[in-house]
C-alpha cells in the first residue's frame, strides 16, 4: 500500500484514500489546487492568431505582432500563477 504523509496533521496514511484517516482532511489537496490553477491559465490564454499565407503582407505583419504579444501575455499569466501558488504554499 502506498502511504502518503498528510499535509494537515503530518501522519502517514493510506495514499489510495481521498481523505486522511486521522484528521479527515482531503489528501492531495495541493495537487488539486495546482491543477485547477493550470486549467484556469489555459482558459485565460487566448488562442493564437492564425496567419494565413494568402493574407497581404501588412496583415501578416500585424498578425505576427499580435501573436508575439499573446505569447508575452500568456507567459506573464503563467509566471504570475506560478508565483502565486508558491507564495500560498
Ligand atoms: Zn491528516
Amino acid at each position: 500500500v502506498k502511504e502518503v504523509k498528510c499535509e494537515h496533521c503530518g501522519f502517514w496514511t493510506n495514499g489510495l484514500q481521498t481523505h486522511c484517516n486521522y484528521c479527515a482532511q482531503m489528501l492531495h489537496s495541493r495537487d488539486f489546487s495546482e491543477r485547477e490553477q493550470l486549467e484556469k491559465v489555459e482558459l485565460k490564454g487566448l488562442p493564437f492568431v492564425k496567419i494565413n499565407p494568402e493574407d497581404p503582407f501588412i496583415t501578416r505583419g500585424f498578425k505576427h505582432c499580435v501573436r508575439f504579444l499573446q505569447l508575452i501575455f500568456t507567459t506573464l499569466i503563467s509566471m504570475i500563477a506560478a508565483m502565486a501558488s508558491s507564495t500560498v504554499h
